[in-house]
């Protein structure tokens, strides 16, 4: 059995490095992110910008969805106006990432979300944010560290008996780079980790039919100095595996394939 497919999902940005195609639009995501997949023992694949009839064909040829981090989602899909404190929008890629989400949780993918892929997930699922951590009723410490995106600036309060804390014995904090956070918590999904001030750090499925888990920080970029953040690249490859074993036992049956 081949290493598992992990679908990540991409931005759009214009390229201004290089002298070559300077200033074209192109498909991004960090390569933290796909480095942390290839660790873990998956195969990273980027979701390029596409054409949303694509959503369901990209989600049959993976086996793990990973969200990744980006723009801030258009409050429009949760239903409320643009604040002033809004940051920068990306609507093609919030259609892009609800269909592919829509389509791999009719699937029932594993899926991983990382800061926005936590937000669009809760989104998703009838959620909402807060479109600025000022709008919070209670003062909160700063989330968008100066620190390197490296180091941990806060701890977390875990909450016991769930997948999350099973999974990240031996964390000693993590680093903070969001403006915003979940408000209203989806009925489908529990929080599971949160800062002292009461922000939602992490996030699971409390929807059996639902292979999510989502945090609120960037463990991709804390690995190389605390590898126990590599726990949530090796759960979801863990995760992607067994669905890959499915769907192959699942086209022996019907003698797609013979082994
Ligand atoms: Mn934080």
């Amino acid at each position: 059995m081949n290493k598992p497919l992990i679908g990540i999902t991409s931005g759009e940005n214009k390229l201004f490095e290089t002298t070559d195609f300077n200033g074209s639009p192109i498909s991004y995501t960090l390569t933290n992110v796909t480095d942390a997949v290839i660790k873990a023992g998956g195969i990273p694949v980027i979701i390029p910008v596409h054409d949303v009839s694509l959503s369901q064909a990209y989600i049959e040829t993976i086996d793990g969805l990973l969200l990744a981090g980006g723009a801030d989602v258009v409050p429009y899909y949760y239903s409320e106006d643009q604040s002033d404190k809004l940051g920068k929008t990306d609507a093609k890629r919030d259609i892009r990432e609800l269909a592919l989400v829509d389509a791999a949780i009719k699937q029932q993918l594993p899926l991983l979300g990382i800061c926005r892929g936590l937000q669009i997930m809760n989104v998703y699922l009838g959620g909402t944010l807060y479109q600025d951590l000022s709008y919070m009723p209670n003062q909160t410490f700063a989330h968008d560290q100066i620190a390197k995106e490296q180091e941990i600036v806060h701890d977390l309060k875990i909450a016991p008996n769930s997948r999350y804390a099973k999974l990240t014995t031996g964390y000693k904090g993590v680093n903070s780079i969001h403006h915003q956070a979940i408000h209203k918590l989806s009925k489908h999904l529990k929080k599971v980790a949160w800062s002292s001030d009461g922000v939602v750090e992490a996030a699971e499925s409390s929807n059996k039919e639902i292979d999510f888990i989502g945090v609120q920080y960037h463990p991709e970029s804390l690995i190389d100095h605390f590898p126990e953040h590599l726990v949530l690249f090796t759960d979801l490859v863990k995760r992607a595996t067994k669905k890959r074993q499915e769907k192959y036992n699942t086209l022996i049956q019907q003698n797609v394939y013979t082994k």
